[in-house]
């Protein structure tokens, strides 16, 4: 049986664009969302009749930039157009600084479920490195502020890797989101981006070793937490993974709308150009096929991988089986381990995750 799919919508719009950042997003205005707003919904009536979806993820960009009516069209256009399933994840990712009570309640009537915040640090040195326009306090305030209306499922993102981000600044980043019981955690190593301020002027950066130890303290400290390291860069408590972003990595089929969404279904790829006025136009996205397989060995084991439920080795051809156990065998236990025919990198191979699938691709 095929797995229900899930619904991206890409909202390209930001207040201020973060100088590390390589998204894609303009500057937000209100004629553009409106017509950005029509586009989306066009695109949701016409996906495939009769599509079986369980997640609708707005991403971005800033989502929490749109009103509440704007995202409900949206919401009820998808549930008009598509089987969304009742109890549907509808995440959207929303900055700090837009969370007030009256978003928070338009964002409920609209049907979402989950908000994935962008909070980044609750360092002031580290918000104002990473261009950040909100405080620690404001993040914390907006946790607060979401929990009280009702939002359980939080998701925060952390980012680390700047040189002043010590272990002791790490400590505290990651003591602040457990003790605000926010029950997932998106940890991302800071990378410099072609084509952005910081590719002019860079920050200082921590050096590799001091990265490897950062990420190994965040695995320690979040498991003992009583959270799971379920992906390469993701934490979660019981029951609060990702039911969208598991999809990415599990092969299932998604389906992108917007300008630079992507899509993976029928064993192919496909992404939307990065251009606003050309998606706000068209009676119809198009959409390029960017890898015609999508399914191969390969792909299966690079995203399976990034996974701690791995790849179960009996669901592969009998001699790519073989050949991927045989060139896995010399970095067990430490970087890969094989259990009950289920292969799964340990978080010391996740640290250096290209060399060990270079080595057994
Ligand atoms: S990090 Fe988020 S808020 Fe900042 S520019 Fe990128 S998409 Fe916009």
């Amino acid at each position: 049986m095929t797995a229900p799919a899930g619904i991206y919508v890409h909202v390209p719009f930001c207040a201020v664009k973060c100088p590390y950042c390589d998204f894609y997003s303009q500057r937000y205005d209100r004629q553009t969302v409106q017509d950005y707003t029509d586009a989306v919904c066009r695109n949701l009536r016409a996906l495939p009749e009769g599509l079986h979806a369980d997640t609708l993820y707005f991403g971005g960009g800033t989502p929490s930039l749109l009103s509440g009516e704007q995202l409900l069209r949206m919401t009820e256009t998808a549930r008009e157009t598509v089987l969304l399933a009742d109890d549907a994840e509808i995440t959207l990712e929303a900055n700090p600084l837009t969370v007030t009570d009256a978003a928070l309640a338009a964002w409920k009537a609209a049907g979402i479920n989950r908000l994935s915040l962008g909070i980044q640090s609750v360092q002031h040195d580290v918000l104002r490195i990473l261009g950040r326009r909100h405080t620690p306090e404001q993040a914390k305030a907006a946790v607060k502020r979401a929990q009280d209306a009702g939002f359980a499922n939080l998701s925060a993102d952390l980012m680390f890797g700047l040189k002043i981000q010590s272990a002791d600044c790490l400590a505290d980043d990651l003591n602040a989101l457990t003790a605000l019981h926010i029950p997932h955690i998106s940890a991302y190593l800071l990378k410099i981006e072609e084509h952005t301020p910081f590719a002019e002027n860079p920050p200082a950066l921590c050096d590799d070793d001091a990265q490897a130890d950062r990420y190994l303290q965040m695995h320690r400290t979040l498991t003992a937490a009583g959270y799971t390291h379920y992906e390469i860069s993701n934490f979660a408590q019981e029951g609060y993974e990702s039911r969208h972003n598991c999809k990415y990595w599990r092969l299932h089929p998604y389906y992108g709308i917007g300008p630079a969404a992507h899509s993976c279904h029928d064993g192919k790829r496909f992404a939307v150009p990065r251009d606003l006025v050309k998606f706000c136009a068209d009676a119809r996205q198009t959409e390029d096929v960017t890898e015609p397989e999508a399914e191969s060995f390969t792909e299966r084991v690079m995203l399976g991988l990034r996974l701690r439920e791995g790849i179960r080795t009996d669901s592969l051809p009998d001699a790519e089986r073989d050949r991927l156990l045989r060139r896995a065998k010399p970095l067990m236990p430490d970087y890969l381990t094989l259990t009950d025919g289920r292969l799964t990198m340990t978080p010391q191979g996740w640290l250096v995750s290209n060399a060990v699938l270079t080595a057994i691709l």
